[in-house]
């Protein structure tokens, strides 16, 4: 019989019959090693542990337990669940599945006799005959078919239809299928050997899914769920997967009504509710008061622009894929949604003849732009199509770029701290010195500029890590990476120092020696998107805005509308005098009812009004989060309210 030569990570080789098994290899070295282990990596591919190898290459034995083990796991409840729907549902549809290191989903496509389609309300009846088809331990084979084989098996379902054809014009006109006793479907990624061992699974959620993640095409329902080889596990998966949904600027911004997005209307093209928009309406006030105060000049520039001004900057070259097709006026003059402002600040820029005395000169712009992100990566406000940067370029001289990026470090500290924003790191993005022709060409400028950031960093004193690779292709630069609800990180803060555009777009300064020289540009974003920053402070805050960015501030109860209604309005009247967001819940309910949704729309402060106030000209002031209530005249809870949002604290 034919011999195949396998090598192993330890650079040992040994020769097995051709056809042997990840299985049969785990167990020549040790039957221990072939228990807790559950498929292979062979030449990088993940292989069923009881697949044959029949070429030479390299092995790795998948542990049960790592993360790629726990996809074998997730593998095999996927097909479980889509067994279980087929045998509740006979005429369903399937799109695709898979278990990977998160959990595991099916799309499923079953519309009854009214349209409805497969729901949250299914899956208890759905996770019972799971359990039943665990408990008959089916034996699971991997097979592998011709394509007129897996095509004969798939009927009419035009979605397996689609996934066949596919795969095997990707794979010589095979088709792998996997059977679990006798349910066969297009599930082709490793799994166990039983149908038994997917013991601990839960399932989740169901969500529209389009499918193959393309909008135009008819969206499916996506069940979702996770499995686990301990209870333990799962139990503490669920407790983090609650956690986050508690944090979830989606559900979030549905409850406090702050913003929503349509597909209908447009994917990726948030509407910003009166709630959402006060919030972003007083991070805006914010920020650009702050940046005047830092020496900036904040001008309006257009989002459209000649498409020719980003054939000059390199975008449309570099950057076309994100950019929204140009508009073609039908007189030969194309117009472009602009992806990024920084052209537009240059124009304001070259607007006049700069002298060394303006430098740094420091435009800002809360700036409107447009980006054709996928739609499968879109997410609420996190990552859209339209967004609104709080963008800003500075100009200067080549011996001011340390003092400068220092100058907006300390003021990206300074904000930070007023949004009480702790759980961060900085990362200095270096090129990536094995690939250096994606990066613009200049060996010495980006030896000193990453040696300058890296010792300003330094001597600012602050934490840092090294990232090669995540420079942009005109200079290196400092992110400031979070964490997000979903245990992600995401970049919210970004200083990029840029040699490029200066020269595309010929910038000029007059220096103290009246020649001409060529001014850097740093490119700076302090709070990102106002959709991002949103998105992110929702979900730091769980929703409980600081009473200085809260849609609402206070509301005021009267405890009878007849006797205490003229005073709740008099109080009214002069919190709102005062700048003060606040209204009065006279509506005909229970107090206790009042109080509880007050609660729930977090408002910081919830003012009772009753005989003993109207007497004393006080207010009952009970706090967000606190059972206490205190007695305040309605002068020292202005006084107190008006300072705490001065302060940016959180009270
Ligand atoms: P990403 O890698 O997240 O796509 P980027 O590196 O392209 O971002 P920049 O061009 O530096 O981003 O944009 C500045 C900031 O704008 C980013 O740091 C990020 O916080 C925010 N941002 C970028 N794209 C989006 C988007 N699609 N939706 C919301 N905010 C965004
Ligand atoms: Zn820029």
């Amino acid at each position: 019989m034919a011999s195949i030569n396998v090598k192993f990570p330890d650079g040992a080789e040994k020769q097995f019959d051709a056809g042997v098994t990840t299985e049969a290899i785990a167990k020549s070295i040790s039957p221990s090693l072939a228990k807790r282990s559950v498929a292979g990596k062979f030449n990088d591919q993940v292989v069923d542990y009881r697949q044959p190898l029949t070429t030479d290459g390299n092995i790795e034995i998948i542990a049960a337990d790592s993360d790629e083990g726990m996809a074998v796991l997730r593998q095999t409840a996927a097909q479980v669940l889509a067994n279980a729907v087929k045998q509740l549902f006979p005429k369903v549809q399937f799109g695709s599945g898979e278990g990977n290191a998160n959990g595991f989903f099916f799309d499923t496509d079953n519309p009854d006799a009214e349209g409805k389609q497969i729901s949250e309300d299914d899956l208890e009846a759905i996770s019972l005959k799971m359990q039943a088809i665990v408990k008959k331990d089916l034996p699971i084979v991997r097979e592998v078919l011709s394509k007129d084989a897996a095509l004969a098996l798939v009927g009419d379902d035009p979605y397996q239809k689609d996934l066949v054809n596919d795969r095997a014009a990707a794979n010589d006109g095979q088709v792998v299928v996997y059977k679990q006793g006798d349910f066969v479907d297009l599930s082709d990624g490793a799994q166990l050997a039983s149908t038994g061992k997917v013991k601990i699974f839960k399932l989740l959620s169901v969500a529209g899914a389009y499918w193959q993640g393309k909008s135009s095409n008819p969206m499916l329902q996506r069940i979702y769920g996770t499995a686990f080889l301990k209870q333990k596990d799962l139990d503490e998966d669920l407790k983090k997967r609650q956690e986050a949904r508690e944090r979830d600027h989606r559900v979030i911004g549905n409850e406090l009504d702050l913003f929503f997005v349509d597909p209908k209307v447009g994917n990726g093209l948030p509407y910003w509710m009166p709630n959402g928009a006060t919030i972003r309406r007083q991070i805006e006030r914010y920020i650009v008061d702050k940046e005047v105060a830092n020496g900036y000049q904040h001008v309006y520039t257009p989002v459209l622009a000649n498409l020719d001004v980003y054939k000059q900057s390199g975008h449309w070259d570099h950057y076309r894929e994100d950019m929204f097709p140009p508009m073609d006026m039908g007189d030969g003059e194309q117009l472009e949604l602009r992806p990024m402002n920084c052209p537009s600040h240059i124009q304001i820029y070259n607007h006049h003849i700069r002298s060394y005395r303006e430098l740094p000169l420091r435009i800002a712009e809360l700036g409107m732009m447009h980006r054709y992100e996928k739609s499968g990566a879109l997410t609420g406000l996190s990552r859209v199509r339209e967004m609104t940067l709080n963008d800003g370029h500075t100009f200067v001289a080549l011996d001011q770029i340390e003092a400068e990026f220092k100058n907006i470090l300390s003021l990206m500290v300074e904000v930070y701290k007023d949004f009480d924003i702790s759980d961060y790191r900085f990362r200095l993005s270096y090129r990536d010195p094995a690939n250096k022709a994606k990066y613009f060409d200049d060996d010495a400028m980006w030896e000193q500029s990453q040696k300058m950031l890296k010792s300003a960093m330094d001597d600012m004193g602050l934490d840092y890590f090294e990232a090669e690779g995540e420079a942009a292709f005109y200079g290196p630069k400092l992110d400031v990476q979070t964490k997000t609800a979903l245990g992600g990180e995401e970049t919210l803060s970004t200083i990029q120092l840029d040699f490029l555009l200066p020269e595309r777009f010929d910038l000029k300064y007059v220096g103290s020696d009246g020649e001409e020289h060529r001014p850097v540009m740093i490119h700076r974003g302090l709070v990102s998107t106002m959709e991002r920053f949103v998105a992110y402070l929702t979900e730091i805050y769980k929703g409980a805005f600081p009473t200085w960015l809260a849609p609402k501030q206070v509301t005021i109860i009267p405890v009878n509308k007849g006797a205490h209604g003229a005073y709740a309005e008099t109080v009214r009247r002069r919190l709102a005098a005062e700048n003060i967001r606040v209204s009065i819940d006279d509506r005909n309910e229970k107090m206790g009812y009042k109080i509880r949704e007050s609660q729930t729309k977090k408002i910081p402060y919830l003012l009772v009004v009753g005989d003993q106030e109207v007497a004393n000209g006080s207010v009952s002031v009970r706090k967000y989060g606190e059972e206490r209530t205190e007695s305040e005249g309605v002068d020292m809870f202005i006084g107190a309210i008006t300072q705490e949002v001065k302060n940016y604290s959180r009270g």
